[in-house]
C-alpha cells in the first residue's frame, strides 16, 4: 500500500506528537504563561499510539520522528521507542528533543532502538538560553548534546532558528562550534507557527541572509542529492563538514514532502499548515467497532487525508491564515 496524494507524491514519513507539554517555553513557540493544554484524556495511550503507528506502518511509512511538545517528558517515551522497535517491520525511529532530560535518556533510548536525534539549540551563551527558553537549563542541553553523541545517535543534528537582534550574530560561531564538536547543524527560518500569533516576516532571518552570513567565514558548496529532505545542505570549506539550511518559509519545499503529522491529541494533519484535521482519536475510541474494523478506517482516513493535501503550505500567498493551532500542540 501507500498513502499517495493527487500530486503523486508518497507519503513514507509521520511525524507524531507524543505530548503538547514542555519544560522550556522558547519566545518563538509558546509564552512564558502559556496554559492552553490539551485535556489529560485527549491524549493519545501508548497502546493508541501504537495502533497508528502500526496501521501507518502497514500503509507505507516508512520513517517516524516523534515529537511534541517535549517528546522526553512523556515517562513512557523509552517504551514508545521499544515498542515501535518491536514492530514486524519496524520504520526508522528518530526524535526532536530540547535535550534538557537527554543526558538520562539517551542510552535507554539508544538501547530502545532509537536511530537518532535532533536537538533544538538557539544559542551558545547560558545567559541568552535562559532570556530565550524562560528556564536556566543551559547546561543541561550540552550535557544532553554530549549523551546522544555517546550514545551512538549519530548524526546528532542540532537545529537553530535565527532572530533578528536576539541570535543572529551567533550563525558562524554556533557553526564553528558545531564543527569542533561534532554536531551537524542545521539552521531554521523562523514560522507562523507561535502561540502569541507574532510571528512578522519583515523580523525574520532569511535562508539567504544566514548563507551570506556563514559566507563571511565559511565557503559553502551546495551538496546534490535533497531527496525530500528539508535541509539544503552545503559542505563547508570542502567538507567533511557539512551545515544545513531549512527555508520553510523563503524557498518551500513543499512538491517534495513526504510527511503526515499526528499530533499528540490524535488528529491527524497532513501538513504543518493545514487548516483541517482529521479526528482518529474518535476512531480509536469507538467502542462500537472490533479491532479489525477499527484498523481498517484509521487506514481509510490516512488515504483520505493523504488525498486532501494541498500542493503547499501557501505561507507567501496574501491569503494565508495562521494555523489555530501553535507548533507545540501540532508536533514539530
Ligand atoms: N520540544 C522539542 C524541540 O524543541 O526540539 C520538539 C518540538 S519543537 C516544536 C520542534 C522544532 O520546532 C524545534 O526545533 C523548534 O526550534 C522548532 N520551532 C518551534 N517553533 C518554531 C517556529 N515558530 N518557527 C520555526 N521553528 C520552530
Ligand atoms: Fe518546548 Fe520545543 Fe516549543 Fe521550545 S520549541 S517551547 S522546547 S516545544
Amino acid at each position: 500500500m501507500s498513502l499517495t496524494d493527487t500530486y503523486g507524491r508518497v507519503h513514507r514519513d509521520l511525524r507524531v506528537s507524543v505530548t503538547d507539554r514542555c519544560n522550556l517555553r522558547c519566545t518563538y513557540c509558546m509564552p512564558p504563561d502559556f496554559a492552553d493544554w490539551m485535556p489529560g484524556d485527549h491524549l493519545l495511550s501508548i497502546d493508541e499510539l501504537m495502533t497508528v503507528i502500526e496501521v501507518a506502518v502497514g500503509e507505507g511509512i516508512v520513517s517516524i520522528r516523534l515529537t511534541g511538545g517535549e517528546p522526553l517528558v512523556r515517562p513512557d517515551i523509552v517504551e514508545i521507542v521499544r515498542r515501535i522497535n518491536a514492530l514486524p517491520v519496524p520504520p526508522r525511529v528518530t526524535l526532536t528533543t530540547n535535550a534538557l532530560k537527554l543526558a538520562e535518556l539517551a542510552q535507554p533510548l539508544a538501547d530502545a532502538g532509537l536511530e537518532r536525534v535532533n536537538i533544538s539549540l538557539d544559542t551558545l551563551d547560558p545567559e541568552r538560553f535562559k532570556r530565550l527558553t524562560f528556564r536556566d537549563r543551559f547546561d543541561d542541553v550540552i550535557a544532553g548534546v554530549e549523551a546522544a553523541l555517546a550514545a551512538g545517535l549519530h548524526p546528532v543534528k542540532v537545529n537553530t532558528v535565527l532572530m533578528r537582534g536576539v541570535n543572529d550574530d551567533e550563525a558562524v560561531p554556533m557553526l564553528r562550534h558545531s564543527i569542533e564538536n561534532g554536531w551537524h547543524l542545521r539552521f531554521i527560518e523562523q514560522m507562523p507557527l507561535d502561540a502569541q500569533g507574532s510571528w512578522d516576516r519583515s523580523e525574520m532571518v532569511m535562508a539567504a541572509e544566514i548563507h551570506d552570513l556563514l559566507e563571511t567565514e565559511f565557503t559553502l558548496t551546495p551538496v546534490p542529492g535533497r531527496g525530500s529532505a528539508p535541509a539544503e545542505e552545503f559542505l563547508v570549506d570542502d567538507g567533511p563538514a557539512t551545515v544545513g539550511i531549512i527555508a520553510s518559509v523563503s524557498k518551500p519545499f513543499c512538491s517534495a514532502c513526504d510527511r503526515l503529522r499526528l499530533t499528540a491529541d490524535g488528529q491527524l494533519r497532513n501538513c504543518l499548515f493545514a487548516r483541517d484535521e482529521t479526528d482518529i482519536r474518535a476512531t480509536l475510541r469507538d467502542p462500537s467497532l472490533t479491532d479489525e474494523q477499527r484498523r481498517e478506517r484509521i487506514a481509510g482516513l490516512l488515504a483520505s487525508s493523504t488525498l486532501a493535501k494541498l500542493p503547499g503550505h501557501g505561507i507567501n500567498d496574501p491569503s494565508f491564515i495562521q494555523p489555530d493551532r501553535p507548533m507545540s500542540a501540532i508536533g514539530g
